[in-house]
C-alpha cells in the first residue's frame, strides 16, 4: 500500500473534478494536502471538509496559478501551514476551444498561461524547498490532446504538449537531488471542464476506449498517488497515459 504519511502535497486546482480526486488520493495515503483553487470558495470549503472527514490535514490556498505573485503567496501559505512541500501536482487548467481561424489572441494566451506558465511558476516556487530536503515529486497533469492534438484545441494541445517538454527538463535538472518529474495524461473524464462536450463526441470517444468506459477522476488520482510514492522513485521524465486505451 502506498504510504505518504509525513509528506505534504500542494495540489493546484485541487478543489473540484480531477484535482479533488488527486487531493483525496494523496490524503488517503496519509499526506497533508494544501488545496489551491482560483475563486470558487464554496467548492474549496466542501473539498476541505471531505479531506478533514477522512482525518487528513488540509489547508486552502486561493490564488490564480497564472499569476506569479499569487503563486508565491499560495506556496508561502502552504509552507506556513505545513512547514514544507514534498509533492507538487500542477493540475489547475482550463480550456477555451475554437478553431484556429476563430481563436482570439486572448483565448490563446489565457489557456497557455493557466495550463503551462503556471507549471513553471509553481515549480520554480517550490523547488528550493525540495532541493533542501533532497526529495521531491513534481507531477504535471497533461492530456491526450497534448499527445495527439485535437481540432478546436490548438491552444490547449500546445500547452499540454509544452508541459511534456517542461516535465522532461525539470527531470533532467533535478535528478541529482532525488526530485522526480512526471506527467499524467488523462483521457476523457466528465467534470465541469468537459460536461458540455456534445453527446455524439462522447459516444465516438467511447467507441475508441479499449476499456469501454469514460475515465473517472479517481483513475487519475491513483496514478498521481503512485508517482508521488517512494515506490516510483526510479521513474522520472515519463508520460503516464490514463485513458483506458483511447489513444493507443
Ligand atoms: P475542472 O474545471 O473540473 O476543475 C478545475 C480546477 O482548477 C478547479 O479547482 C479550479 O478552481 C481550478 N482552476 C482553474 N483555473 C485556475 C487558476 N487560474 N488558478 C488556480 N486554480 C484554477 O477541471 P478538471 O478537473 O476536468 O481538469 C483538471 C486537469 O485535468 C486540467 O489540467 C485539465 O486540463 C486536465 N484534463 C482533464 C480532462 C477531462 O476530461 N476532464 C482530460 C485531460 C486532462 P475554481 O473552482 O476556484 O475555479
Amino acid at each position: 500500500m502506498i504510504d505518504l504519511s509525513g509528506k505534504v502535497a500542494l495540489v493546484t486546482g485541487g478543489s473540484r473534478g480531477i484535482g479533488l480526486a488527486i487531493s483525496e488520493a494523496l490524503a488517503g495515503c496519509g499526506a497533508a494536502v494544501a488545496i489551491n483553487y482560483k475563486e470558487n470558495d464554496e467548492a474549496a470549503g466542501q473539498a476541505a471538509g471531505k479531506l478533514e472527514g477522512m482525518g487528513a490535514r488540509c489547508a486552502l490556498a486561493r490564488g490564480d496559478v497564472s499569476d506569479a505573485e499569487d503563486v508565491q503567496r499560495v506556496v508561502d501559505e502552504a509552507l506556513e501551514a505545513f512547514g514544507k512541500i514534498d509533492i507538487l501536482v500542477n493540475n489547475a487548467g482550463f480550456n477555451r476551444d475554437a478553431l484556429i481561424l476563430r481563436m482570439s489572441l486572448d483565448d490563446w494566451d489565457e489557456v497557455i498561461d493557466t495550463n503551462l506558465k503556471s507549471a513553471f511558476l509553481c515549480a520554480k516556487a517550490v523547488l528550493r524547498t525540495m532541493m533542501r530536503q533532497h526529495w521531491g515529486r513534481i507531477i504535471n497533469i497533461g492530456s491526450v490532446s497534448g499527445l495527439a492534438g485535437n481540432a478546436g484545441q490548438a491552444n490547449y494541445a500546445a500547452a499540454k504538449a509544452g508541459l511534456i517538454g517542461f516535465t522532461k527538463a525539470v527531470a533532467r535538472e533535478m535528478g541529482s537531488r532525488s526530485i522526480t518529474a512526471n506527467l499524467v495524461a488523462p483521457g476523457l473524464v466528465i467534470t465541469e471542464l468537459t460536461k458540455d462536450i456534445p453527446r455524439r463526441l462522447v459516444e465516438e470517444a467511447l467507441q475508441r476506449i479499449v476499456l469501454g468506459r469514460l475515465g473517472k477522476p479517481e483513475d487519475v488520482g491513483a496514478a498521481v498517488a503512485f508517482l508521488a510514492s517512494d515506490e516510483a522513485s526510479y521513474i522520472t521524465g515519463q508520460v503516464l497515459v490514463v485513458d483506458g486505451g483511447l489513444g493507443m
